[in-house]
């Protein structure tokens, strides 16, 4: 009885427990999610693919009286529907971690306004016109209060990541023993024992492709 949200949140928080109930590691302070924050998203962000899974909805998503599985029709909906307003969304994070980084980045004081500052900050990325007198940086609380200062970007990269680790699993099935195994020694049981790259590259092969995300997204065939 969850509502899809409900077991893509689910799904999520599954993966940070794997991370933490995986690991083997000598000392707690690199242990199971104490990794960087720009890699901590990747073991449970992994885990949300499966809900967009025909092959496991059909298993699980299954009526609580009839026990029938989801229409496929439903299911199409379903992976349509997280598509929706991908390419605005896909920029707009992009915008924040650019002006994230563009504060974090001065060293003297700046001689504009906020506003100026971050217009600038994310002109790469403005899709419509400015609303006059606002100004998103001074309710930015990630980013000057809530610990995401400089790191606000790692939402995104953690999606780069997921979604490039996820296409293993797509090219070898999405039950394949085998690379989950994979996935379990090289990334979820090592913690934060060596750097996210080289874990990275022991399950991938290769460091990650920004090109899985994007068909994830839709934005590209
Ligand atoms: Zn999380």
């Amino acid at each position: 009885m969850l509502t899809y949200n409900e077991v893509t949140t689910f799904l999520h928080e599954f993966g940070h427990a794997l991370h933490g109930m995986l690991s083997e590691v000598t000392y707690e302070s690199q242990a199971g999610t104490s990794v960087y924050r720009d890699f901590v998203e990747l073991p449970s962000q992994i885990m949300e693919n499966w809900a967009q899974e025909k092959g496991w909805l059909e298993q699980v998503a299954l009526h609580y009286q009839t026990g029938e599985a989801m229409p496929e029709a439903l299911i199409e909906k379903i992976i349509e529907a997280d598509k929706f307003q991908s390419g605005y969304l896909t920029v707009r994070q992009l915008s924040f971690g650019f002006n994230d980084m563009a504060w974090h980045s001065i060293t003297e004081p700046i001689a504009i306004s906020p506003g100026e500052f971050e217009k600038q900050a994310m002109a790469r990325t403005e899709l419509f016109p400015e609303v006059e007198g606002s100004s998103m940086s001074t309710a930015f609380g990630h980013i000057f209060d809530g610990g995401y200062a400089a790191g606000y970007y790692s939402y995104k990269w953690a999606e780069v990541l997921d979604a490039d680790a996820y296409a293993a699993f797509k090219e070898n099935g999405i039950f394949d023993k085998a690379t989950a195994e994979k996935f379990r020694e090289t990334i979820l049981s090592k913690g934060g024992t060596r750097h996210p790259m080289e874990l990275y590259i022991d399950f991938r092969g290769a460091e990650p492709s920004v090109e899985p995300l994007l068909v994830r997204s839709g934005l590209v065939k």
